[in-house]
């Protein structure tokens, strides 16, 4: 956990005692936490505990009521200009969320032409690079309908991917997946680390979380109940909701 009161602005991310509310429903409760630049965090629990609550303050999808989210040594809160902020936080659904009637390429260019202003050509070449990297240029031309599931979840990062984001919010990026697909997602999740993208990643399954994780967030009922390395996780959890979690998973 963070330990200092004050945020900690040379972090990547910075969090103190966020809070969270739906009208009277605390949804996410003083919640703290630093995250180092290409860092990889997992965050696990069960259903209704707040991770997409908690991920989704990071771009201000929802805006937390109380606390502190410090990016790059910047307190984001109303005042923050939300292109920018979306611009350099990226985020990947369950559901690819592609737009249907784009091709695959612009699905890609769209966002860096609209809001960078860049030059198609210019847009288009790094476009290809994206969808090279993720294994799908061939298939750049089609129209989502057209692709698998995995070929979907490849497009939307090759998609985030092209607004240069320094960090990639991944809700449940394999849970519509199967296992092929989701060996493919892992290791293109592991390439943006060695970019120095840090990624946070919501999901429930427990091999990826293992494999792609330099620290498991585990969340209960809104809060962060644990914060740990996940060799330590998965063997010594240290309170008994996570080892419930954890024995129920099996
Ligand atoms: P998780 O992603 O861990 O399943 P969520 O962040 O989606 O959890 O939800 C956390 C809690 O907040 C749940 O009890 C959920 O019902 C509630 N909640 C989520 N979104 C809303 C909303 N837009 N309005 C009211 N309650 C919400
Ligand atoms: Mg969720």
């Amino acid at each position: 956990m963070a330990d200092e009161l004050l945020p900690n602005p040379s972090k990547r991310i910075s969090i103190r005692n966020l809070n969270k509310f739906y009208k009277d429903f605390l949804a996410l409760d003083r919640l703290n936490i630093d995250i180092e630049r290409g860092e990889k965090i997992v965050i696990l629990g069960p259903s209704g505990s707040g991770k997409s609550t908690f991920i989704r303050c990071f771009n201000r999808i929802e805006p937390h009521d109380s606390g502190v989210l410090m990016i790059d040594g910047k307190v984001i809160d109303d005042k923050t200009d939300l292109t920018a902020l979306r611009g350099n936080v990226g985020m990947v659904f369950q559901n690819y969320n592609l737009f249907p009637h784009l091709s695959v390429l612009d699905n890609c260019t769209l966002a860096p032409r609209l809001v960078r202003k860049t030059p198609r050509a210019d847009a288009e070449a790094a476009a290809h690079r994206y969808l090279t990297q993720v294994g799908i240029d061939e298939q750049a031309a089609k129209y989502p309908i057209q692709l698998s599931g995995g070929q979907q979840q490849r497009a939307a990062i090759a998609r985030a991917l092209c607004m240069n984001p320094e960090i990639i919010l991944f809700d449940e990026p394999t849970a519509a997946l199967d296992p092929e697909a989701i060996a493919g997602i892992v290791s293109i999740i592991q390439d943006l680390a060695a970019q120095e993208i840090t990624t946070i990643c919501v999901t429930h399954e427990m091999g990826f979380a293992r494999r792609i994780a330099d620290r498991i967030v585990f969340m209960d009922k809104g809060s962060i109940l644990e914060i740990a390395p996940p060799e330590e996780f998965f063997t010594t959890p240290q309170t008994d909701r996570a080892l419930a979690f954890l024995n129920q998973m099996i």
